[in-house]
C-alpha cells in the first residue's frame, strides 16, 4: 500500500511516503535553530513552526516520490507521546487530509514508529522478539517488540532526564551550545573517558524505579556539575574534553549494559536501536562491541530515519494496513502521554 506518515510531536515537521516497505520519500524540516536561544525545544514555537511547515513539507513528500494524493490508500499520523500543541497540529493535518480525499486514517505511537522505520532497511528487517533502545532529546525507552503491530512491551524508561536531555544539560555546564550533544560527541574525541569516574546507573534506591531497566540520568548530570564547580572553585582550568570523554563514556555505558541486560536476560538475540542520541560515537561503538561479544544482531537504521520523520510513520502505518488492522475512528486525538503498549490509537 501506498501510505503518507506524518510526525509532529517534537521539534521535526515530518511528511513521509512509503510503498509497502520501500521508502519513497522522507521530507523533514526542523525548528531546532528557533528553540537554540531558549536551550529547549519550547512547545509553542514548535506547534506554529509545525502549522508553517505543513503545506511545504506534504507538497515535498509528494514530488519527492513522484505521486499525488489521490494515488494515496492510506494516510497515518502521530497521535503521541508527545508535545501537544505540536501533536495537534500533525492530528488536525491528517484528519483534514483524510476527510477530503475519503482515505482511511491510521493514528500511531511515535515509539513505536521509531520501531516500525526498521522494515525499511534494504536488507530486510530484524526477526521478533526484539529489543529496542530509543533514545533522544525526549525519551530513553527500552522495549521488548514481541510483534511490530501487536505487541509491544516497556521494560525501562527514564525516571528523570532523557539521554539526549542529559548530553544537551551537561554541554549547557560546560558552555557548549544548545543543542549539545554533537559538542560532547566532537569534544569527548580527544579526552580519556577513563580520566573521571562518574556514576553509572540509578542513584535512587532501585525500589523507585517502576520497571526492571529503568533508566536515570540527572544524578550523573549533577555529579558532572559538582566535578567541574570544584575544579573552578580550586582556580584550577577544567579539562573539558576529558569531562566530556568520560560523561560520554558513562552514558554509553549505562545504555548499552541496559540494553545488552535485557537481550540477555529475555533471551532475545536482536538490538534495534533508533532516535537522535544514536548519533553517538561512543553509544554507537560500544553497541558494536557488545553486542558482537554477546552473539546479538545489531541494527542501526541510518541517521535520517533514527531521528524523528514522517517515514517511520508511513512505515508503521503500511504494516498496520498490511496486516488487515481497521483505520482508526475519526474521534482519535494528540495524547502527549501514549503508552508505548497502544500501537495504534481508534
Ligand atoms: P523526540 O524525543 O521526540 O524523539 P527530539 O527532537 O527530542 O525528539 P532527536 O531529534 O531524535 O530528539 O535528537 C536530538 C537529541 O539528540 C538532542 O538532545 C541532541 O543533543 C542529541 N544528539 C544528537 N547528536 C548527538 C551526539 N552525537 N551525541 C549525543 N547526543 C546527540
Ligand atoms: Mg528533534
Ligand atoms: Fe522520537
Amino acid at each position: 500500500p501506498l501510505v503518507l506518515g506524518i510526525e509532529t510531536s517534537c521539534d521535526e515537521t515530518g511528511v513521509g511516503i512509503v510503498r509497502g516497505r520501500t521508502l519513497l520519500a522522507n521530507a523533514i524540516a526542523s525548528s531546532m535553530d528557533e528553540h537554540a536561544r531558549y536551550g529547549g525545544v519550547v512547545p509553542e514555537v514548535a506547534a506554529r513552526a509545525h502549522l508553517e511547515s505543513m503545506t511545504p513539507m506534504i507538497g515535498a513528500a509528494l514530488a519527492e516520490a513522484g505521486v499525488s494524493l489521490e494515488d494515496l490508500d492510506a494516510i497515518a499520523v502521530t497521535s503521541g507521546p508527545g508535545l501537544s500543541g505540536a501533536l495537534m497540529v500533525g492530528v488536525g493535518s491528517a484528519k483534514a487530509l483524510a476527510l477530503a480525499l475519503d482515505k482511511p486514517l491510521y493514528a500511531v505511537n511515535h515509539l513505536v514508529g521509531h520501531v516500525g522505520v526498521d522494515v525499511l532497511g534494504e536488507e530486510g528487517h530484524l526477526e521478533y522478539p526484539t529489543i529496542a533502545l530509543l533514545v533522544s532529546g525526549g525519551h530513553t525507552s527500552l522495549l521488548l517488540v514481541r510483534d511490530l503491530v501487536s505487541d509491544v512491551e516497556l521494560l525501562g524508561e527514564t525516571i528523570d532526564d532523557a539521554a539526549g536531555e542529559a548530553f544537551d544539560k551537561v554541554a549547557r555546564i560546560l558552555g557548549l551550545p544548545y543543542p549539545g550533544g554533537p559538542h560532547i560527541d566532537r569534544l569527548a574525541a580527544q579526552g580519556d573517558p577513563k580520566a573521571i569516574r562518574f556514576p553509572r546507573g540509578l542513584t535512587l534506591p532501585k525500589d523507585m524505579a517502576a520497571h526492571r531497566y529503568d533508566f536515570s540520568f540527572s544524578g550523573l548530570k549533577t555529579s558532572v556539575a559538582r566535578w567541574v564547580e570544584k575544579k573552578q572553585d580550586a582556580g584550577e582550568e577544567v579539562p573539558i574534553n576529558d569531562v566530556a570523554a568520560s560523561f560520554r563514556e558513562a552514558v554509553a555505558d549505562v545504555l548499552i549494559g541496559k540494553a545488552i541486560a535485557a537481550c540477555t536476560d529475555l533471551g532475545v538475540p536482536r538490538l534495534l536501536l533508533g532516535g537522535g542520541v544514536v548519533a553517538n560515537a561512543r553509544v554507537r561503538s560500544l553497541a558494536e562491541e557488545r553486542t558482537s561479544a554477546a552473539g546479538i544482531a545489531l541494527r542501526i537504521p541510518p541517521l535520517d530515519l533514527c531521528t524523528d520523520n514522517g517515514a517511520m510513520i508511513a512505515a508503521l502505518g503500511a504494516q498496520l494496513v498490511m496486516h488487515g488492522h481497521d483505520p482508526s475512528g475519526p474521534d482519535f486525538g494528540a495524547d502527549s502521554t501514549l503508552p508505548v503498549t497502544d500501537i495504534q490509537v481508534h
